[in-house]
C-alpha cells in the first residue's frame, strides 16, 4: 500500500491529510505531532482561547474522532527525530517508518533573545495551547505585563493582557509597532490604539536582562537605556524562525526555511514542505517567500496534497493575515514591508479605525489593509493580481467601488 507521511500536526498537515482523503488517496495516511493535543488552530492562542472567551476544542482543525473515521493515522506526542531518504524512512523514538512521499508541515518556532536571565520562570513565548494556558493564567488585574517586541503576537498579546486589567509595557527597537510587517505609516495606527487602551510603548529601546526576584521568578526586565520595568511577566514576541532541523538534516535546499518550488516540492522529488516552515517560490512575486500566516497554512497543507497526489497544481495566492485588537478587526493582503512600496493612500478614516489603506510601488498595488470594513478582500486581492498602474485619487474615493478603480 502506499503510504504518505505528514511531519507536523499543525494547520498544514492537517488540512493535507483531509485533502488527501477528499481527492480519493486510499493509501496509508500517517500524521506525526510533537505536542499531545490534536491538530490546533493558533490565532485563537493569543486572541478568544487567551481571552477566555473559546473553549480549547473550538480551536482544533478536526473534532478528536476525525483522524480514525478518515483513517488517518494520527500520531500525537510523537517527534519525527530524521529523515533518511535513501530508504525513504523516517526515524521516530523507538521505530521507523516507511514513506512513498513526505510532508514537511513542522511549522515554527519563537526566536530567543540569547540574553541573561530568559530562562527564569514568567519569561515566556506563545505558540503553543499550553503557552497561552499559562499566560492566561498569568494575566490578572493589576500585574505588570512586559512584552518584548510589538509584532502581530506581540500586540494581540498586550490587548488580552490589557483587556484582563494589566499594566502593559511593550519595549520595541523600531519607531513603530509592526515595522517590518506593515511599514511605519500604518505601525502608527497600532501605536495610538493601544495608547489608548493603556499601554505604554518603549521604542528605540531593546531588552538586555530580565533580573530575577526574591523567589527565582522574574521581576524585572533591564533594557538598553538602562531603565529598569518591574514585571511579574515577560513575554518574547520577537518572531519566529522555520523548524527546519529535519530538512537540514536530510540535507534539503534551505534558505529562510525549507525552499520549495510553486509546486510545494522540495529539492527532493518525494518530499513536499508547507505552511511556516516552507519558503515556496510565489509566481505573483517572482520570488520565494516564507509566509507564516494561516491563510498560507490552511491552503497551503491543501495544494502540497495535491501535488502529492500527482495533480498539476501552482500554489500563487495572495499573501494574506488578519487580526483582531480590542475592537479593531483587520485583514491585510500582500507583503507591505518597508521599502517594498513609494506611497500609501487612505481610504476612509484612520481617526475613526475604518478605513482600507493601499500600498503602492511605482504606481502599482502591492498590498491593501482593510480596517473594520469587510467584503472587500477579493477586491483588493484583484487588484495587486492586475498588476496595472492605479490612479491614487481613485483608490482614496470610498464612492468609487474598489472594482471599478
Ligand atoms: C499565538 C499565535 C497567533 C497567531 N495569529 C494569527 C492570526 O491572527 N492570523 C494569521 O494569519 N496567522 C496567525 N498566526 C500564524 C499561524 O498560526 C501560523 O501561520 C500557522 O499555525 C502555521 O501552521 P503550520 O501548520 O505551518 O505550523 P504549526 O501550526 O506550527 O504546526 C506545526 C506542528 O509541527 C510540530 N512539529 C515540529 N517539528 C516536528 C517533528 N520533528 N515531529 C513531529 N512534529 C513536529 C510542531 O510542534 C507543531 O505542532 C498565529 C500564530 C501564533 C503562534
Amino acid at each position: 500500500m502506499t503510504t504518505f507521511v505528514i511531519v507536523g500536526g499543525g494547520l498544514a498537515g492537517a488540512k493535507a491529510a483531509e485533502t488527501l482523503r477528499a481527492e480519493g488517496f486510499t493509501g496509508e495516511i500517517v500524521l506525526f505531532g510533537d505536542e499531545s493535543e490534536v491538530p490546533y488552530e493558533r490565532p485563537p492562542l493569543s486572541k478568544d482561547y487567551l481571552l477566555g472567551k473559546k473553549p480549547r476544542e473550538s480551536a482544533y482543525v478536526h473534532p478528536a474522532e476525525w483522524y480514525a473515521e478518515n483513517s488517518v493515522d494520527l500520531r500525537t506526542g510523537v517527534s519525527v527525530a530524521a529523515i533518511e531518504r535513501p530508504t525513504h524512512t523516517v526515524i521516530v523514538e523507538g521505530g521507523t517508518q516507511h514513506y512513498d512521499k513526505l510532508l514537511l508541515a513542522t511549522g515554527a518556532a519563537p526566536r530567543r533573545l540569547d540574553i541573561p536571565g530568559e530562562a527564569l520562570d514568567g519569561v515566556r513565548t506563545l505558540r503553543k495551547l499550553p503557552d497561552s494556558d499559562a499566560l492566561r493564567a498569568e494575566f490578572t488585574r493589576g500585574r505588570r505585563v512586559v512584552i518584548v517586541g510589538s509584532g502581530w503576537i506581540g500586540l494581540e498579546t498586550a490587548a488580552a493582557a490589557s483587556i484582563a486589567g494589566c499594566q502593559v509595557t511593550v519595549i520595541e527597537p523600531q519607531p513603530t509597532p509592526l515595522y517590518y510587517a506593515i511599514g511605519p505609516e500604518l505601525g502608527a495606527v497600532f501605536t495610538v490604539l493601544h495608547q489608548a487602551h493603556g499601554v505604554e510603548f518603549r521604542f528605540g529601546e531593546t531588552a538586555a536582562e530580565f533580573h530575577g526576584d526574591a523567589a527565582g521568578r522574574v521581576g524585572s526586565v533591564l533594557t538598553s537605556s538602562g531603565t529598569v520595568l518591574p514585571a511579574d511577566v515577560a513575554i518574547v514576541a520577537i518572531g519566529a524562525g522555520p523548524n527546519d532541523g529535519l530538512a537540514r538534516g536530510a540535507g534539503l535546499e534551505l534558505s529562510n526555511g525549507v525552499v520549495t518550488d510553486s509546486a510545494l516540492r522540495t529539492s527532493d522529488p518525494d518530499i513536499y514542505a508547507a505552511g511556516d516552515v516552507a519558503c515556496s517560490f510565489l509566481p505573483l512575486l517572482g520570488t520565494h517567500v516564507r509566509v507564516e500566516h494561516w491563510s498560507n497554512a490552511l491552503n497551503g497543507g491543501p495544494a502540497a496534497a495535491r501535488s502529492m497526489l500527482g495533480q498539476e497544481v501552482e500554489y500563487n495566492r495572495v499573501p494574506y493575515f488578519y487580526t483582531d485588537q480590542y475592537d479593531l478587526g483587520m485583514e491585510c493582503s500582500g507583503l507591505p514591508s518597508p521599502g517594498a512600496y513609494d506611497q500609501v493612500v487612505y481610504r476612509g478614516d484612520r481617526a475613526t479605525l475604518e478605513f482600507i489603506a493601499f500600498w503602492l510601488a511605482g504606481g502599482r498595488l502591492i498590498a491593501g489593509m482593510n480596517v473594520n470594513v469587510w467584503d472587500v478582500t477579493d477586491d483588493i486581492q484583484s487588484l495587486i493580481r492586475s498588476n496595472r498602474t492605479l490612479d491614487p485619487s481613485r483608490l482614496a474615493d470610498p464612492a468609487i467601488p474598489l472594482a471599478d478603480v
